[in-house]
């Protein structure tokens, strides 16, 4: 199995690195428009029709067989989330970016990236402590680096031998707390209201700012929006390393709900419009999820999903649909369970997820599991 990480550090780009950038986020555009006119989605095709195209950019051929290979993931994404909505958006790169797989060179004992500018002639940038000792860790082998106006990444990738899982570790996610159960019957919940509070202050700043320039808001929002995005990216950051930590030590697969249970997570009653709503919650979701995904990956860890369909209201003991009572409980009339309805929801989660995994193991998930009927797309 390979898995794929990246480090980050912050960096102060000069004026010839601030073109490239430019000039990469042009070439990106250029190929995104090219691909949607000429129809075209493989790599292959879409090198074809735009290479020469990209012959007026004064750029070496790298970047220009980068621009393409991201534009072809671009164009891929935006078919598949098109079929969905076909009214969504045209893609198109707003910030100055760049991102190479080849011709770049990372010197450990210069402690600098060495990005390709002309022949013969690298830039180099410096590298932090924290990125280079990342960089040695052994086995790894370097992929590509993204640049932007603020930050560099580097992503690294490496072969591991996946694990045979011993039990599960389920995850729900709620507004403002993660629930976790998992097959030794251990629960926990994790506090992530300091990720709600963060985004509502940033709503605040930006519900103040009443300029009526639509170019000044937009830029002054992007910045805000990018800031909340980083300070909430490092709570979920502790977060999914504890969960990865918990699954390596129980050597356990971890389960999460399919993306489309961001659906319960539309609370009525903060003052939000609901696509609004849906967005942030649906991003720090799928960000939580991105997170415990590749850090298990690393470890040889499984990911499994499964469909969320009832999960926050089926009895967790005998599938029956429960009653909410107070304090976020609820009791199911047919068994008599009363239960935290996190916590029932981890273990309907639990549940799922055991079907997907061959353990040996008499636990009550699995009981759960046999007593309950399946739904039709559960599997897929
Ligand atoms: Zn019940």
């Amino acid at each position: 199995m390979r898995a794929v990480k990246a480090v980050q550090q912050h960096y102060t780009p000069g004026p010839e690195i601030l073109q490239m950038l430019e000039q990469f986020r042009q070439m990106l555009n250029d190929c995104v428009r090219i691909g949607l006119a000429e129809n075209v989605t493989s790599l292959k095709s879409l090198s074809m029709k735009a290479y020469n195209q990209l012959a007026t950019y004064d750029a070496m051929s790298y970047y220009k067989l980068c621009a393409i290979s991201k534009a072809t993931g671009i164009l891929g994404n935006y078919r598949k989330a098109s079929r969905k909505n076909p009214e969504i958006k045209e893609p198109y790169a707003q910030r100055p970016q760049l991102i190479t797989c080849y011709g770049f060179k990372i010197k450990t004992k210069e402690e600098a990236l060495l990005l390709p500018f002309k022949p013969k002639q690298p830039l180099s940038i410096p590298l932090n402590a924290h990125v280079l000792r990342v960089l040695l860790e052994p086995n790894i082998e370097i992929r590509s680096v993204t640049l932007t106006e603020e930050q560099l990444s580097i992503s690294y990738a490496k072969e591991v031998e996946p694990i045979q899982p011993r039990g599960l570790i389920a995850i729900d996610r709620n507004l403002n707390n993660l629930t976790i159960a998992d097959s030794d019957g251990q629960m926990k919940k994790q506090n992530l209201a300091k990720a709600t509070e963060i985004k509502a202050m940033y709503r605040e700043i930006r519900s103040h700012m009443r300029r009526n320039d639509t170019r000044i808001r937009q830029h002054v929002t992007g910045k805000y929006g990018r800031k909340e995005r980083e300070k909430v990216r490092q709570i979920l950051h502790h977060a999914s390393k504890q969960i990865v930590m918990h699954a390596k030590e129980k050597k356990f697969g971890v389960v999460m709900e399919n993306l489309t249970g961001i659906r319960k997570l539309y609370g009525k009653g903060n003052g939000q419009g609901r696509t609004y709503r849906g967005r942030m919650n649906s991003w720090s979701y799928a960000e939580l999820q991105r997170q415990i995904e590749y850090k298990a990956r690393w470890e040889g860890i499984p990911v499994i999903y499964v469909n969320p369909y009832g999960t926050s209201v089926k009895c967790s003991i005998c599938g029956s649909r429960m009653k909410p009572e107070e304090n976020r409980t609820l009791k199911c009339h047919s068994c008599g369970f009363a239960v935290d309805r996190d916590v029932n929801a981890a273990r309907n989660i639990l549940a799922r997820g055991m079907r997907f995994v061959p353990i040996a193991s008499a636990s009550e998930a699995m009981v759960a599991v046999q007593r309950r009927p399946v739904d039709a797309d559960e599997l897929t």
